[in-house]
């Protein structure tokens, strides 16, 4: 069976910044050329013969690097709880689309585990005969972060919540479903974003 497992890479660029972190150098925005590599794993048995596999790569990995290529590149990846989501929000709201909303800090960590989610949603959807094994994203030629199916089943997280990293689409943040700022409603108090707690996480560093 391992012979028939499948893994694919892609390279994306991307912007983020860490509000919670204690290095003062990671706060400033700030970007990464990082690789994203998948490693699927077949539901169904292989058998030698015939079309020789069980679907075709541009069935498995046609969603999945769609949406690499379309949103995940040139996003700018920031915690729920940065301000700088309502200065887009106000002053730039076309660009709110390129934001892609953590909840947390967005880490390599923390993305590795969103990645993996929307990645089971496109495979789910497509009922594609493969289930997401593993993921790694190479930050740096240096700095890499796994996450595995084991991993992610033991991670203490809010299922089926129809978040975004949750869903079978091209979404990368909830904001044209969040709800009005104060600011737009006047007369009301201002509402304050509170930064949620930081995602368990123990992922490996190679
Ligand atoms: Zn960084």
């Amino acid at each position: 069976m391992a012979l028939a497992t499948l893994e694919f890479s892609r390279r994306f660029a991307m912007a983020h910044r860490l509000i919670l972190g204690a290095e003062e150098k990671c706060a400033t925005p700030h970007g990464h050329n990082e690789h994203v590599i998948i490693e699927l794993k077949p539901t169904m048995p292989f058998s030698l013969g015939g079309a020789n596999a069980l679907a075709s790569f541009a069935q498995i990995k046609g969603r999945w690097h769609a949406w690499i290529d379309d949103q995940v590149d040139h996003a700018l990846q920031l915690n729920a709880a940065d301000p700088l989501i309502e200065y887009f929000r106000v002053q730039e709201p076309r660009r709110c689309a390129r934001l892609m909303v953590f909840p947390g800090d967005p880490t390599t960590e923390a993305a590795c585990i969103l990645f993996f989610f929307k990645l089971r949603a496109f495979l789910m959807a497509d009922g594609a005969p493969f289930a997401a094994q593993r993921i790694r994203i190479e930050e740096t030629p240096t700095n890499s972060v796994q996450v595995d199916a084991a991993f992610i089943e033991g991670l203490e997280v809010a299922r089926d919540t129809g978040l975004w990293w949750q869903r079978a689409d091209m979404s990368i943040n909830d904001l044209a479903n969040a709800p009005k700022l104060a600011r737009d409603q006047p007369g009301q108090a201002r509402q304050v974003a509170q930064p949620r707690r930081p995602a368990d996480v123990s992922a490996s560093r190679p």
